[in-house]
């Protein structure tokens, strides 16, 4: 499994953070799964130079812009720089502050050209009855993945994130079978965009509500590659407690 522990801004402590690298590096060298640790852009940098560990780190942004004159801007550059690897695009919550398609595709491009995988979120905002949703997800897919290059597609990891779901209890969010009914839907989508292996061999990963009650039942037989881990993923015990669910 891919799991992708996303801290957002909760992790506000250097020791609770060097904490969270101490156990995802347990976790990783257990070698079940591949850990990718995005912290916020400061503690990225403090935690990824020079990281010869077998965690992986990402950035939860990149700058739209390449670099030069853009005060507040974190660049595809200076996190590939600083030793991460990976770069979530189109977060939720990054979308909610008015990110447009063409903002997400030109990040999804810079990540690439400095040699970052992008985890590209895409999810519906609600379940409406009438299924428009299904339509959101297939447009919010087509926008970053039609125009790349067939090498570049082969790069993307996709993070389904039902937008519903995002910052509720296990209780609250996705059941297995929608989530295997979602996940075979996005793979058609993928192989409409583009027939061929990289639709198929593209990993797809679920977040939203994951925790230690629901994480084993929403990886088994759903068509899964990993987990993207939210408001469990920032404190030691708990990100402990949903790995060790899996198994
Ligand atoms: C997320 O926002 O990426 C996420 C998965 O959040 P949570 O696990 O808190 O629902």
């Amino acid at each position: 499994m891919i799991i992708v522990a996303n801290w957002k801004a909760n992790v506000d402590s250097v020791s609770t953070a060097k904490k969270l690298v101490v156990v995802s590096k347990k976790i990783a060298d257990a070698k079940k799964h591949l850990v990718i640790l995005a912290p916020s852009a400061p503690h990225l940098g403090l935690l990824s130079v020079g990281n010869k560990t077998k965690v992986k780190f990402a950035a939860q942004d990149i700058s739209h812009t390449l670099g030069g004159a853009e005060t507040g801007e974190t660049t595809a550059g200076v996190v590939a720089g600083v030793g991460a690897t990976y770069v979530l695009i189109g977060h939720s919550e990054r979308r909610a502050l008015g990110e447009t398609d063409e903002t997400l595709l030109m990040k999804t491009r810079h990540a690439l050209a400095h040699g970052l995988t992008p985890i590209v979120c895409v999810g519906e905002t609600i379940r409406d009855g009438e299924a428009l949703y299904l339509a959101q997800l297939r447009s919010q897919l087509s926008a970053i993945l039609t125009p790349l290059p067939p090498k570049e597609r082969t790069r993307i990891v996709i993070a389904y994130e039902p937008v519903w779901a995002i910052g509720k209890h296990a209780s609250e969010g996705i059941t297995p079978e929608d989530l295997t009914e979602m996940v075979s839907y996005i793979r058609k989508i993928l192989s409409d965009l583009y027939p061929g292996k990289t639709a198929e061999t593209t990993p797809i990963l679920y977040g939203g509500a994951v925790e230690t009650a629901n994480a084993k039942a929403l990886t088994q037989d759903t068509g899964v590659q990993g987990l993207l881990i939210g408001h469990t993923s920032s404190d030691p015990v708990s990100f402990v407690s949903v790995v060790k669910a899996l198994g």
